[in-house]
């Protein structure tokens, strides 16, 4: 194998394309001068189609964690009685956060593997009228569900006027998302999953609704207070100084974006992952989730006669291709195959022919080929030319 040739099928850190590498390496600019101005000038309105938004996207240096400690910080007060939905680790974050920040938490906790249930958020609600925020993640990255945010959205309005915020990190730039039409209170989402960046800032988008909130809670709060970044990026400015060599690459990641076309990226994705599932249905290998919740951006894998970690580390050492375990519960049980950002149909092609090689090696009896023919053929049906 080549020494510096990493492939990294990880859900994040996700490879980051050339040209925003390139882009990433100008020279340092001061925060702030014209040109960072003119940068934050040409990238607000090109971020917002990503969100399905018309509220300018706030951006903050710090991880997605940090978005999702800033979402919980800015809108709630010792006490206040929030929901978290809980389908895996991720949800489970939320719940910790929650806590820190001495939360009055109602869990809706789901199987993993398993979506959430917008009648079950609605029942949760109904009984508890207090509740002021609902938590839920869009893409969770631990199972590979997709949550149907759009129904769990439209079910919350239905009975309560309860926030809705949403942890988009793994998958916000690879599917669909429309904050408006949705009626999201609160989207976070990180740069260096779906956003083919490195990590180190997040994006927030909030809804007038949640603005009142915020503006209205008196809880402590300095660098994540989200209304110093909304007066910021009012200015083509940002209140501390920003990631500029990420905000390089921004700009190069949009255009990007662009020339392919949003809904032909939301396409790819797509096809990333049924290309994925149909090589391991052929397989005859057991995936996590069922195909209405499978998330466009990362896979699990649930294998019953073979040993997931093994098998994790024999592509690794064969063809330095990387994929992730699973988290808490879920360690040993499957493995995550991420198909996010700068990910194509022929990377997916490639990870397939070497998961089979290193099936064969580790003992696991296949017919060498069923995967790749089972993708190649999704490919012939509903891919060609993407
Ligand atoms: C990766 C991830 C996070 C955490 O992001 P960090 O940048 O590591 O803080 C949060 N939520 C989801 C769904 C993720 O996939």
């Amino acid at each position: 194998m080549l020494p510096d040739q990493l492939l990294l099928r990880i859900p994040g850190p996700s490879p980051i394309p050339p040209s925003v590498q390139r882009a990433m390496s100008q020279p340092m600019i001061g925060h702030r001068g014209a040109e960072t101005t003119a940068l934050l000038q040409r990238i607000k309105p090109r971020l917002k189609p990503v969100f399905g938004t018309e509220q300018d996207v706030l951006l903050v240096t710090g991880s997605g964690t940090a978005g999702l400690e800033a979402a919980v910080a800015n809108t709630a007060k010792p006490g206040d009685e929030v929901l978290v939905v809980v389908v895996g680790a991720f949800g489970d974050r939320f719940v910790k956060i929650a806590k820190a920040y001495q939360l009055h938490i109602h869990h809706l906790d789901v199987a993993w593997g398993e979506a959430a249930k917008p009648e079950d958020i609605k029942a949760v609600l109904q009984k508890h009228p207090e509740i002021s925020s609902v938590f839920v993640t869009y893409c969770e990255t631990s199972t590979g569900v997709l949550n149907p945010i759009k129904e769990i959205a439209e079910a919350v309005h239905e009975v309560s006027d309860a926030l809705v915020i949403v942890d988009g990190v793994s998958c916000v730039a690879g599917v669909e998302t429309e904050f408006d039409a949705w009626g999201i209170d609160i989207l976070v989402t990180g740069t260096q999953k779906a956003f083919m960046l490195p990590g180190g800032m997040f994006f927030a988008v909030v809804s007038e609704r949640a603005w009142q909130v915020i503006e209205s809670n008196t809880q402590p709060r300095f660098y994540l207070d989200l209304t110093k970044y909304r007066d910021g990026i009012a200015k083509d400015s940002t209140p501390f100084t920003p990631a500029l060599s990420i905000l390089f690459g921004l700009e190069q990641v949009l255009t990007l974006l662009e020339e392919e076309g949003l809904e032909q990226v939301y396409a790819r994705h797509r096809l990333m992952r049924d290309m994925t599932r149909a090589a391991f249905r052929a397989l005859d290998i057991p995936l996590l989730v069922e195909d209405a919740y499978a998330s466009p951006t990362v896979t699990a894998i649930k294998p019953v006669d073979f040993d997931a970690e093994q098998l994790r580390k024999q592509v690794k050492q064969e063809f330095n291709l990387a994929f992730a375990g699973g988290q808490q519960h879920m360690k040993g049980e499957i493995f995550r195959i991420g198909h996010m950002g700068y990910c194509s149909p022929a990377d997916v092609l490639q990870v397939i022919s070497a998961v089979e090689i290193g099936l064969m090696q580790i003992g696991k009896q296949i017919k060498l080929g069923a995967g790749t023919q089972a993708a190649q053929q999704i490919y012939l049906e509903q891919g060609a030319n993407n």
